[in-house]
């Protein structure tokens, strides 16, 4: 993981408010990333990082809309090793249609040891750690023997 990041940014109807704080609250720092969002967070988060004050416009990196395919996308990123950060604000008191994208992503961030926040706390801890600015060995495991497997056919 280089200085410089890359951060993606996800949240449910019902937690975009409260993502946005986050991102109003951090905007200073989150501009020195890379930011990756789905689609209707990052139309959000992308006016949020741009205001008149803040001088040179701030592009986000917009994937389709969550449920329309943005969380395999975001997936895909993961699993090619482009996504160091996830902040993933999901909705815990409402069903969602993408149910299962939203855990395929959320196993994803596990699998290949993304640092991952679902909550305001969390997302606080990790933006003001110290090696967030710095240069981090992400630990992968060894998964040779499972691509290895004697596979009948
Ligand atoms: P959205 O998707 O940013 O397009 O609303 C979020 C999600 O449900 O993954």
């Amino acid at each position: 993981m280089k200085q410089r990041k890359s951060i993606a940014l996800v949240a449910h109807d019902n937690r975009k408010a409260d993502l946005i704080e986050w991102v109003r609250f951090n905007k200073l720092k989150l501009r020195q990333h890379y930011i990756t969002c789905t689609g209707t967070t990052g139309k959000l988060v992308e006016d949020e990082l741009n205001d008149n004050v803040l001088g040179h416009p701030f592009e986000v990196i917009r994937l389709l809309s969550g449920p329309l395919g943005g969380d395999q996308q975001l997936g895909a990123l993961i699993a090619e090793g482009k996504i160091d950060i996830v902040i993933f604000f999901w909705d815990p008191m409402t069903a969602q249609p993408h149910d299962v994208d939203v855990k395929a992503l959320l196993r994803l961030t596990v699998l290949y040891n993304v640092v991952t926040a679902s909550n305001r706390s969390t997302a606080d801890f990790v933006i003001s750690s110290h090696i967030f600015n710095e240069n981090y060995e992400r630990k992968l495991k060894d998964y040779s023997v499972y691509l290895n497997r004697n596979v009948k056919t």
